[in-house]
């Protein structure tokens, strides 16, 4: 394979030798890809618009050698730097979390255009000082569901149930799906939530993240929301991320 261009958005970025840099680049078509961008921290002349995370734009990338895996970061036409969540502490470990995630779930080599173009717009809600605590529920839940992992919410699993607000539920974050009280059984990890959380995030996952904006959460369903998908995160990944402590309360 020769040079070819790609768009891609920096995920991570890691100093090497004396003056290169290792990325880790989010493309839309390979995924995650591993890179080296040689010189970049010695000369701007490759890389004048630079190189940091959240920068996004399009790519020309080479191959490495085949002993390391790495592919050859050879040109970047930046087309967007998210510059504005530098600029506030918590937008800047919001979207560290969100690049973190996107990371861990999604996989090298395989085609990724809805987690990529979800990453790009929570990004830039994030950047616009939207909600921060809803930008973060609407991308943690639309990253499992796109990982393979949308928490089944609609009703009991059980009994078939549907979801309404004159009865009681808990959630199994083993199983990843809703029971009535009466119908818990078994060991494992049960969250008592309310139907508002549970409604707001059946919302989230009828809706899509286009009418996000219409979302309606108070603060005790946003708080229990947020446990539900950091639960169902820890779970799935085996560990906690490391940008997770840092993120806002509320
Ligand atoms: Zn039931």
């Amino acid at each position: 394979m020769n040079q070819f261009k790609t768009d891609g958005i920096i995920i991570r970025s890691v100093p090497y030798g004396e003056s290169d840099l290792i990325l880790t680049i989010l493309t839309p078509d390979m995924g995650k890809i591993p890179a080296i961008a040689k010189g970049a921290r010695r000369s701007k002349k490759r890389f004048p618009g630079g190189l940091n995370i959240l920068y996004h734009g399009s790519m020309q990338l080479a191959p490495g050698k085949k002993s390391d895996n790495l592919y050859r970061l050879d040109g970047f036409d930046v087309a967007g730097t998210f510059s504005e969540i530098q600029g506030g502490y918590h937008k800047v470990t919001v979207a560290s979390f969100m690049l973190e995630l996107t990371e861990a779930l999604t996989v090298e080599g395989e085609s990724c255009r809805e987690s990529y173009r979800l990453l790009l717009e929570a990004l830039t809600a994030v950047e616009d000082c939207a909600d921060l605590s809803k930008t973060l529920i609407m991308f943690q839940l639309r990253s499992l569901e796109l990982a393979g992992y949308c928490p089944d919410i609609a009703s009991c699993r059980l009994c078939g149930r549907k979801l309404e607000p004159s009865r009681s539920f808990v959630f199994s974050v083993d199983r990843g799906c809703l029971y009535c009280q009466g119908c818990r059984s078994g060991e494992g990890m049960w969250l008592p939530i309310s139907t508002g959380a549970l409604m707001s995030l059946l919302w989230i996952i009828k809706n899509g993240p286009q009418d996000f904006s219409k979302l309606k959460l108070s603060d005790q369903a946003g708080k229990e929301a947020r446990y539900l998908l950091d639960s169902m995160i820890r779970r799935i990944l085996g560990r906690e991320l490391k940008t997770f402590k840092f993120l806002p309360d509320r």
